[in-house]
C-alpha cells in the first residue's frame, strides 16, 4: 500500500486524484487532504476516505469542521493554516505527497513537503515557474523525487526513462491549442463562458483560461527547463489539436519518442503515483484507427501574444518569469471577475514586466516576496484603470 496526501483536494486535480484512489483501492490509501475553502466537498472526502488527518485554512472552518467530526463519529485529526500543513506533511507514513494547489499559493506548501523530505507528485506549475531552481535544489538537497503530473511533462519524464540527458536534443511540448486556436473573430470580445469552453481536456478555470491565451504552454515551456534541466531554446512548442500525444523528445541520433493516450489527466496522476511501475487503470483504450488522423502545426505568436511574452521571459530570466506568471494570475483573476476583456491579459503582463525597475537577479525567497507584492500591486492599478 501507498500513502498518500493530497494537498488541494477540492480543486479539479484532487478530485481527479481521489477518484484515482478509488480505483486503485488495494494498492493507495488516502492518509490526509487538505483543502483552502471548499469545506463541503472535504466533508465527503472524508467519510470516503477516512483520512487520518486533514488541514484547513480558518480558524471558522476548523470548528465547524470540528463538530461535524464529532457527530460522524471519527477520528480525523484536523490541522489549521501554515503550521497545521507543515505537520500534515510530516505525517511519518507518507510515500507521495499530491500538490494539486492551484497557483502561487503552491509554493509554500510545496517547499514544507520537500523539508519533511517527502516525494511529490507535482500538478501545480506556477510554482515551478516562479522558484524552479529554489524548489529544484532543496529536493535534490533532501533526497525528495518530484514526478510530474502535468500531462506534457509525464509525457516528456516517461520518454526520458533511461535515457541520457546530455542525449536530448530537443523537447518537442504539445499544445492543443485551446479553443481560439482557429478563431477569426474579434479577440477582444470573447467572453469568459467562450474561454472556459476547452475542446479536448476538462479543467480548473485559471489553467482553463491560460490554455485559452496559451500562457498555458508557455507555463509549461518554463515548467519543462526546470523539471528536465534544460534552456528554453531546447523546447519546440507543437499545436497538436487531437491532443493524443501529449509531448514528444527527439534525440541526438534524430529519434523521437512520443507518449500517447486518450486525453484523461487520471492516467499521469496514476503514472506519478504508480511510478516506476504500470497497473491497469479504466481510462478509455486508445483507439487510433477511429482517431484517423493527428495533426501538427506552428503556434501563431501574433495571435497569442501571452505565449511570445512567456519565451521572452524565460529567455530573460532572473524574476521574469516570476513578474510574469503573477501578473498572468491577476490579471486571469481579473478577467474571470468580468473587470478586464480577455485581449487586456496579455497587455497587463507586458506593461508590468516594462515597468519593472528591480535591478537583481537573484531569484531567492526574500526577493520573490517582494517582487510578488510589488507585482500584485502593480498588476491590480493597471486593472483597476481599464475598469474606469
Ligand atoms: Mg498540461
Amino acid at each position: 500500500m501507498k500513502n498518500i496526501v493530497v494537498l488541494g483536494s477540492s480543486g479539479s486535480i484532487g478530485v481527479q486524484t481521489l477518484d484515482v484512489a478509488v480505483n486503485m483501492k488495494n494498492y493507495i490509501n488516502v492518509l490526509g487532504l487538505s483543502v483552502n475553502s471548499n469545506i463541503e466537498i472535504l466533508k465527503t472526502q472524508i467519510k470516503k476516505f477516512k483520512p487520518e488527518a486533514v488541514c484547513v485554512n480558518s480558524s471558522q472552518a476548523l470548528e465547524s469542521l470540528k463538530l461535524w467530526i464529532k457527530k460522524q463519529k471519527l477520528k480525523t485529526k484536523i490541522f489549521l493554516g501554515d503550521d497545521g500543513l507543515e505537520s500534515l506533511v510530516s505525517l511519518k507514513k507518507i510515500d507521495t505527497i499530491v500538490c494539486a494547489i492551484t497557483g502561487h499559493a503552491a509554493l509554500n506548501p510545496i517547499l514544507k513537503a520537500i523539508a519533511a523530505q517527502k516525494n511529490i507528485a507535482l500538478a501545480n506549475k506556477e510554482a515551478l515557474v516562479i522558484a524552479g531552481k529554489i524548489i529544484m535544489d532543496l529536493a535534490e538537497k533532501n533526497s525528495s523525487k518530484i514526478i510530474p503530473v502535468d500531462s506534457e511533462h509525464s509525457a516528456i519524464f516517461q520518454c526520458c526513462a533511461g535515457q541520457k540527458k546530455s542525449q536530448i536534443k530537443k523537447i518537442l511540448l504539445t499544445a492543443s491549442g485551446g479553443p481560439f486556436y482557429k478563431y477569426k473573430k474579434d479577440f477582444s470580445k470573447i467572453t469568459v463562458a467562450q474561454a472556459l469552453d476547452h475542446p479536448t481536456w476538462k479543467m480548473g478555470k485559471k489553467i482553463t483560461i491560460d490554455s485559452a491565451t496559451l500562457m498555458n504552454k508557455g507555463l509549461e515551456a518554463i515548467e519543462a527547463c526546470v523539471l528536465f534541466d534544460l534552456p528554453i531554446d531546447k523546447i519546440e512548442i507543437v499545436i497538436h489539436p487531437q491532443s493524443i500525444i501529449h509531448s514528444m523528445v527527439e534525440f541526438v541520433d534524430g529519434c523521437v519518442l512520443a507518449q500517447l493516450s486518450n486525453p484523461d489527466m487520471r492516467l499521469p496522476i496514476q503514472y506519478a503515483l504508480t511510478y516506476p511501475e504500470r497497473i491497469k487503470s479504466n481510462i478509455k483504450q486508445l483507439n487510433l484507427t477511429e482517431i484517423s488522423k493527428l495533426e501538427f502545426f506552428k503556434p501563431n505568436f501574433e495571435k497569442f501574444p501571452c505565449l511570445a511574452i512567456a519565451i521572452n521571459a524565460a529567455k530573460k530570466g532572473g524574476l521574469w518569469p516570476a513578474i510574469m506568471s503573477i501578473a498572468n494570475e491577476a490579471a486571469v483573476n481579473a478577467f474571470l471577475n468580468g473587470k478586464i476583456l480577455f485581449t487586456d491579459i496579455a497587455k497587463i503582463i507586458s506593461k508590468t514586466l516594462l515597468n519593472f525597475k528591480g535591478q537583481s537577479k537573484i531569484v531567492d525567497i526574500k526577493n520573490l516576496l517582494k517582487v510578488e507584492q510589488w507585482t500584485k500591486n502593480y498588476a491590480q492599478r493597471l486593472i483597476e484603470a481599464k475598469q474606469r
